[in-house]
């Protein structure tokens, strides 16, 4: 194992890479990485390492988790938790870390959805997993048709009160609950931070309401899949390669959700993509990044390389009408 790491001294050389989370003073990197694939397993990879090494040296300082991640789940913050204290602990305050509750994390009643017992009990095991004191944002990671709101928002609020959380944020929440759930969390004296929905160019659901309702809340907007997990590059323009995320086995991305519609519209990307000398995953990212609500996206890597690759995307961010156009024609609202 490499004994011993220093951040890359030009880390911070594109101020212009951050940008502030709705109205709040927090800024966050245009592109974040998560850890949902590639850090689960009972320990450390060396490619688990390299990939942080990767994302802070090119100045990502936003890492995101949840309870589940893995497999199994908790191992992806628990594997974070050890690269934090080997390799960063120097620099936690450069460091901006999320976590999430709300899917399936352990047996019994009290193990998922929106209730106090299950949030509040959920941050406190993540934070032993990944041993910090605090997480910087705490995402309520589903609605819960089945518990009011307000306990839920309630729970979210305690766990900034706490200390334990310094923001509140919600996922895959629909605008309406998302309105209400701003409106709640306000009245509490706690602001929500940040949305993370699902955004790509092959889902662009939340352009029908929930990016005007942040907008008018100025609250920031973090989109994950931006590259819809791999999709949105060339890896399956002709088929499903050795060692993707497809061929992999997993409930995330399946063999057939590979289907020759989404390749054809992909080749089409690709040729705008190429026609503005990017990549497909470049383009994918910087078109998701046009909003601007949209503060970061937050992507997923299988290695170093594709990080740099990604983070190039803001070498060429703006798009004429034409392009756009060219874009709607390809891939509708
Ligand atoms: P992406 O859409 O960015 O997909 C990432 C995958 O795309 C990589 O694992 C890799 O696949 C491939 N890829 C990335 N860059 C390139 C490149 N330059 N060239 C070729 N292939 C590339 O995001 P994810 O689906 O991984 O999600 C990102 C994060 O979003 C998660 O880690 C998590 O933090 C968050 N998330 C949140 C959810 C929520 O409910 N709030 C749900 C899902 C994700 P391969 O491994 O095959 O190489």
């Amino acid at each position: 194992m490499k004994a011993s790491y220093s951040p890359a001294p030009d880390r911070y050389g594109r101020p212009d890479f951050y940008r502030r989370c709705g109205r709040a003073g927090l800024k966050l990197p245009a592109v974040s990485l998560g850890l949902w694939h590639n850090f689960g397993g009972p320990d450390v990879t060396e490619n688990a390492r390299a990939l942080i090494h990767r994302a802070f040296d090119l100045g990502i300082t936003h890492f995101d988790l949840a309870n589940n991640y893995g497999p199994p789940p908790g191992s992806a913050e628990e594997n974070f938790g050890r690269i934090l204290g080997r390799d960063l602990a120097p620099y936690r305050d450069e460091l901006v870390i999320s976590t999430k509750a709300g899917f399936h994390m352990w047996e019994g009643p009290y193990g998922e959805w929106g209730s106090r017992k299950y949030l509040l009990a959920s941050l406190d095991q993540s934070l032993r997993r990944l041993n910090i004191d605090y997480v910087d944002i705490f995402y309520s990671h589903r609605f819960d048709p089945d518990t009011p709101i307000d306990e839920t928002m309630g729970a979210l609020a305690q766990a900034v009160r706490s200390g334990k959380a310094l923001y509140a944020g919600l996922s895959n929440y629909g605008p309406s609950e998302t309105a209400q759930a701003l409106e709640i969390l306000r009245s509490l004296g706690v602001s929500c931070l940040i949305h993370q929905p699902r955004y790509s160019l092959f889902d662009r659901r939340i352009e029908a309401g929930l990016l005007d309702v942040l907008g008018a809340a100025g609250v920031g907007c973090i989109a994950f899949s931006p590259l819809a997990q791999g999709l949105l590059t060339d890896k399956y323009l002709n088929g499903i390669p050795p060692g993707s995320r497809a061929s992999a086995n997993t409930d995330s991305l399946r063999p057939e959700h590979v289907t020759r519609e989404r390749a054809d519209q992909a080749r089409r990307l690709g040729e705008l993509a190429q026609a503005r000398g990017q990549s497909l995953a470049q383009f994918a990212l910087a078109w998701a990044l046009r909003h601007p609500q949209m503060t970061s996206v937050v992507i997923g890597a299988s290695s170093p390389g594709q990080i740099k690759e990604n983070v190039a995307a803001l070498e060429h961010a703006s798009f004429t009408e034409d392009e756009l156009r060219a874009i709607d024609a390809i891939v509708s609202r």
